[in-house]
Formats: structure tokens, sequence, C-alpha cells
């Protein structure tokens, strides 16, 4: 098997929540970044269904007001975070910054964007509420930039 950045990554002794830039590539001098945006400790925590969908939308717009280059932020299939692939190489630190405000305004929400059967492939598996909760722990904890606190 061809081998998989985030499979090196020791689980056990990261912690959460942190930015890790998990991987720089170039092509024809075009360069992307991966990062982790990890929000939950892994194999102690994970976020329900409803709570990483529904900050999948809003991050989805509110990482690209404040971050230049995002091409992609999709939810890790363990449910402890995200990763976000961008053009360039933008620092942690931004990626943070842009992170904190994200989820400040989640908490000013009162309704899911595009949480409708004609923009989403499934619509019901929402919750404004648990995303808040989840976006107030995160904050309250503070993201780091290191990935062993
Ligand atoms: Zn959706």
């Amino acid at each position: 098997m061809t081998n998989v950045e985030s499979f090196t990554l020791d689980h056990t002794k990261v912690k959460a929540p942190f930015v890790r830039k998990a991987g720089v590539e170039e092509r024809s001098g075009v360069r992307v970044t991966k990062f982790d945006l990890r929000f939950l400790q892994p194999n102690k925590e994970e976020m329900p269904t409803g709570a990483v969908h529904t900050l999948e939308h809003f991050v989805a717009g509110f990482m690209r007001d404040k971050l230049d280059g995002v091409i992609d932020i999709s939810p890790m299939g363990c449910r402890t975070g995200f990763y976000m692939v961008t053009w360039g190489e933008p620092a942690v630190k931004d990626v943070i910054e842009a992170l904190n405000y994200s989820l400040e305004k989640v908490l000013e929400q009162e309704e899911v964007p595009a949480a409708n059967k004609l923009q989403c492939g499934n619509y019901r598996d929402h919750s404004l509420e648990d995303a808040k909760k989840y976006a107030r722990q995160i904050l309250n904890k503070g993201i780091s930039d290191k990935i062993y606190g």
C-alpha cells in the first residue's frame, strides 16, 4: 500500500486541539499544502455526525473569508477534525487565526447554510446546537500550533 502521511502520525502522543501542516506538494512549480485541523483528542472523543457535518458547512465559508487559496476542507472519517487543502503554503498561525474566527462566527449563527436537499447530501443530519457546543469547547481549550501540546 502507498505510504499515507496521516498513518505515520502517532495519534497516541498528540494533544488536541491543534493545527498541523500535514504535507506540502509541488508539481510544475505550483505548491499545495494539506493541514490537519484537529479538534478533538484522537481515540478519546469524537464529534457526532450532525456536529461535524454542520461545522463542515460553516467552515467551508468562514475559512475562505479569512484565508486565501482554500481548495477544500473535509471532515476526517474518525470525526476528530478536518483536513484542509490550500494553494500555496499558508503559515500555521494564519490558519489558526482563521479557524478561531470561523468558530467564533459559528457561535453567532441561527441557521445552517445549505442544509437542504438541493445543496446537501444528507440535509437531515445537522446539529447547530452540537456544532456550537464543539466550537465553544475548542475555543475554550485554545488551538495550539504544536501537536504535542
Ligand atoms: Zn452537507
